[in-house]
């Protein structure tokens, strides 16, 4: 029995499943997930003494991958004056600041401690300032577990939701409409229909929690529209784009600007947190400034707001973003060739440095594409890539990573395992 196997049949006597989020446990793709030991720049070493190129890069704030010494840094420095204090500190308005400077809809921010919170608080805000409790979201956009949010389509022609998980009463979700991503004629039918009565709509402006799937030409700009004509709140859910496809997120790459933004991931540097923001008129709403109530013990906290600071930093100083075009594109160009010579047939979708790898053979869309995509195949190429020392994300939904510890070498060596793996992949 390897360390990883044992330490798993472990965990599953006192922790749910042996993991503290769901996707860690290999439910999609079998078998046992690797306990990690540590990781260094573009690689991840786990208890049994494996090593893996890592394009999970703990599912997005990697952006400098593992163990940055800049990061590692400016944490211990942080540490040594106290985790905590419930007080408010000099890092967080330095952090405030570059954030509003950084992108284009924050006029003020507020930080909290996971992306699920930010969320989450978004949607009380938009609520209170429009005095309308409906909500809009999109299929196969996930924005942390958030009640409302956990919502599944419902049957016949409403296109109202069910509860996606026990424990989410209906009354929660029936507030939630369900659209599907990239489909502006039916947000304009939503809207047409109920628009007084939708307080806000959430959006991943590039989806990244359905594989990576680029807005199309004309949907983000119609949901800025749309919510503009019917006095809604439009959520742009930046927690994986922020400082992630660009230094100002999407919307600063697309040229869209929402009224909120929600961000975490990246702008924590590795430690949790989350953020979110936007016009004055509405931060300003929020408690103590207004009345809308929201809290933290550790919001704000000075360890994670050192780490996103010297994130956020390096990445001022350095510009990587042309550099993670480039590697990112070598790694899309590469996996496409190395698929079409298997005669397997895929769709590699990339926006800066997400990638996206589903096996079908039109290009992905909305959920409804990933959900017709080869599943089967995703598990053999998965597995014959772990094998080869590439450690993906134990899903098709989940995006690619890629950080600027990524260089040409691990990406030429990452193209060479797939040239084996979408054999296997095509195997039946
Ligand atoms: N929004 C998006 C777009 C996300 O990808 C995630 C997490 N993957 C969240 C919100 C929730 O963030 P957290 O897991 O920090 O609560």
């Amino acid at each position: 029995m390897s360390r990883s196997e044992e330490l798993f049949a472990r965990a599953r006597r006192w922790i749910p499943g042996g993991v503290n989020s769901p996707v860690r446990a290999f439910r999609a793709v079998g078998g046992t997930p690797p306990f990690v030991a540590r990781g260094e720049g573009a690689r991840l070493f786990d208890v049994d003494g494996r090593s893996y190129i890592d394009y999970v890069g703990s599912y997005g704030p990697l952006i400098l991958g593992h163990a940055h010494p800049r990061v590692v840094e400016a944490v211990c420095q942080a540490a040594r004056l106290g985790a905590t204090f419930g007080a408010p500190t000099e890092g967080e308005v330095a952090l405030a600041r570059v954030l509003v400077e950084a992108v284009p809809s924050l006029e003020e921010v507020r930080l909290v401690s996971s992306g699920t919170e930010a969320t989450m608080s978004a949607i009380r805000l938009s609520r209170a300032a429009t005095g309308r409790s409906g909500v809009v979201k999109f299929r196969g956009g996930y924005h942390g577990h958030v009640d409302a949010l956990l919502v599944e389509s419902g049957s016949g022609a409403s296109t109202l939701g069910v509860p996606s998980s026990p424990g989410v009463p209906a009354a929660v979700v029936e507030q939630t409409h369900l659209l599907p991503y990239n489909d502006l004629a039916a947000a304009q039918a939503l809207f047409d229909r109920s628009g007084a009565e939708i307080a806000c709509v959430i959006v991943e402006p590039v989806a990244g929690n359905m594989g990576v799937v680029p807005p199309e030409p004309g949907f983000l700009e119609g949901l800025r529209r749309l919510t503009r004509e019917h006095g809604a709140v439009l959520i742009f859910d930046e927690v994986i784009t922020g400082f992630r496809v660009a230094y100002g997120g999407a919307q600063a790459r697309l040229g869209v600007t929402p009224d909120l933004t929600c961000l975490g991931k990246v702008i924590g540097g590795g430690m949790p947190i989350g953020a979110y923001g936007g016009l004055r008129e509405l931060m300003e709403q929020v408690a103590p400034a207004g009345p809308v109530y929201q809290a933290g013990t550790l919001a704000g906290n000075p360890v994670a707001v050192a780490a996103g600071l010297r994130t956020l930093e390096i990445l001022r100083e350095e510009d990587p973003y042309p550099a993670l075009e480039e590697v990112s594109a070598r790694l899309a160009d590469g996996l496409a060739e190395a698929a079409r010579d298997a005669g397997i047939c895929v769709q590699v979708q990339r926006v800066g440095s997400l990638l996206g790898l589903f096996f079908t053979e039109a290009p992905v869309r909305d959920a409804a594409g990933v959900a017709a995509a080869d599943g089967a195949a995703f598990r053999r190429f998965f597995h014959a890539m772990l094998d080869a020392g590439v450690y993906l994300a134990p899903s098709p939904w989940e995006a690619w990573f890629v950080s600027t510890a990524h260089r040409a070498a691990e990406i030429d060596a990452t193209v060479e395992a797939a040239r084996r793996a979408f054999r296997i992949a095509a195997e039946r």
